[in-house]
């Protein structure tokens, strides 16, 4: 039966299957031939922090420090805002596209510049609540704490926090909700933290998560260093000026 005589309901699941598995070989953003998830030619044009402004440590720059909700963390590291391309290929990550984590990770190691200073004793990835892992049938976070932790020979520590099941979700909710919302969402493992462990979340959008989850920790481990290590930094106000495309990145870093 030729896809004109098909049922539309048929036709539109076909449809929705053809967009949610790209054939192997194709660049997630301009999808050309590639033998990476994104292509080189995307990846040189794609925006990225320039760490270099800012020591690796976003906190640094009060444009972004003053959208977050105050934490005990010192450190954070991201690759770019949650805007186009990132936001894209994260949400393709989160719904549906686990392989994804692997082209992200390896993002993070080239751009955030955290191999520049001292490398955490442990990766805890941010938890996540049981019904949203039912859903998805994987963990995002602890897929990026898995290769990373594997790169860079640093172990990782699954279930050193449990997110309990039935909050609202964060997305739907406004900075003051949010806050509200996570007082009661975490709970510690039983864990002894190092002296210095590394946060991996995905996107960082008010800070409530990291300020919760670094605020636990402090409560019981106070001389612990917590830095964070996320993909993406949703921007209280969109400051373009710490951006530079990934090719002008890769020269500075040759040059330096
Ligand atoms: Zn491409």
């Amino acid at each position: 039966m030729s896809i004109l005589k098909t049922p539309i309901v048929k036709c539109v699941e076909r449809l929705r299957g053809a967009t949610k598995f790209l054939p192997d070989g194709l660049c997630y953003l301009c999808q050309q031939h590639s033998n990476t998830a994104v292509c080189k030619v995307c990846e040189q044009d794609c925006l990225f922090f320039n760490n270099h402004k800012v020591a690796a440590n976003l906190l640094n720059w009060p444009a972004i420090k003053q959208g977050l909700a105050p934490g005990h963390y010192q450190q954070l590291c991201a690759l770019s805002y949650f805007q186009w391309p990132l936001d894209h290929l994260i949400r393709r990550f989160k719904y549906g596209h686990p392989s994804l984590a692997i082209p992200l990770a390896q993002w993070f190691l080239r751009y955030s510049l955290v191999l520049s200073g001292p490398l955490p004793d442990c990766l805890l990835p941010v938890p996540i609540s049981p019904w949203r892992y039912a859903k998805r049938q994987y963990h995002q976070t602890l897929l990026l704490a898995e290769y990373l932790g594997k790169q860079l020979d640093i172990p990782v520590i699954a279930n050193w926090a449990y997110r309990r099941g039935w909050q609202r979700s964060q997305q739907t909710l406004g900075r003051r909700e949010r806050l509200r919302n996570l007082k009661q969402a975490y709970q510690l493992g039983n864990v002894v933290f190092p002296a210095r462990v590394a946060l991996i979340d995905d996107v960082v959008t008010t800070g409530a998560t990291i300020a919760t989850l670094s605020h636990l920790i402090h409560q019981i481990a106070p001389d612990t260093d917590i830095v964070v290590w996320s993909l993406a930094v949703t921007p209280a106000k969109p400051d373009t000026t710490l951006l530079l495309p990934g090719h002008q990145l890769g020269a500075l870093a040759t040059n330096s």
